[in-house]
């Protein structure tokens, strides 16, 4: 089988590293384990999942491959997925809100000893995503943003180590603000249009709401550069 994969899901993939041992947390399909044995980048994951409709189509998926071998699928709750003797070193979240990403990082944080990389994709509230990382002594190595589909994702990637982020840094993360991408300009051009449309409806009374929105917006146009 050829594994086929989204770009975000390829963009993921392409920040792990060789000979990591993967855990890959939701992994629906097991696509991104699949995809990255396929490639020859890794020889071992476990791809957790929580819900066992996706995890009986990763099961299905792995055992079709033939790659039963170096990937073990397991019915669990996040980081539950795997304990210090499976020895990982790497894990992927991928496809989920920054808040449950957080969440899932917050309720197994005694499992990261021996984590190399964090390879973490939130669909949105990638500050809160950030702030996990500072706090818990991961920083930002890497990070990078692709579209596909109409839609905007964020790949943010975290080794153990100290960071402090600045609050602009951790709305529009360190690495996207020093390099303001084309994609990176169009998902904040797009996000200050939603915010003047929200604008719009609230009534002028409502002057703390309206502050608040009309920060946002500001922010977004000192870090595109815009003048006005
Ligand atoms: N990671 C894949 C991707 O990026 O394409 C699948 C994304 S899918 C939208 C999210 C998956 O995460 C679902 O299959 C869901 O069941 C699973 N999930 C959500 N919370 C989870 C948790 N706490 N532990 C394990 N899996 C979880």
């Amino acid at each position: 089988m050829n594994q086929k994969i989204s770009k975000r899901l390829e963009t993921v993939a392409s920040f792990v590293p060789q000979g990591a041992r993967l855990v890959d947390v939701g992994s629906d399909h097991a696509y991104l384990p699949l995809f990255l044995v396929e490639k020859a980048v890794i020889s071992y994951a476990i791809a957790g999942e929580v819900v066992e409709g996706p995890y009986q189509s990763a099961l299905q998926h792995v055992r079709e491959s033939g790659y039963t071998q170096q990937i073990e699928v397991r019915l669990a709750n996040g980081l539950a997925a795997f304990d210090q003797t499976d020895q990982m070193t790497a894990i992927t979240i991928a496809g989920m809100g920054g808040r449950l990403i957080a969440d899932i990082l917050e309720a197994g944080k005694d499992k990261l000893e021996g984590i190399e990389r964090l390879i973490l994709q939130p669909n949105n509230r990638e500050d809160d995503v950030r702030e996990w990382l500072e706090i818990h002594d991961f920083r930002l190595v890497a990070e990078t943003m692709v579209a596909e589909n109409g839609k905007f994702y964020e790949i943010l990637v975290a080794e153990p180590g100290e960071q402090s982020l600045t609050s602009l840094e951790k709305r529009f993360g360190p690495y996207l603000l020093q390099e303001v991408s084309p994609v990176f300009q169009q998902k904040w051009e797009r996000e200050a249009d939603k915010l003047q449309h929200a604008l719009a409806q609230i009534p002028t009374e409502h002057s703390i709401e309206r502050a608040r929105i009309e920060e946002k917006i500001q922010q977004i146009k000192e870090v595109l550069h815009v003048s006005k």
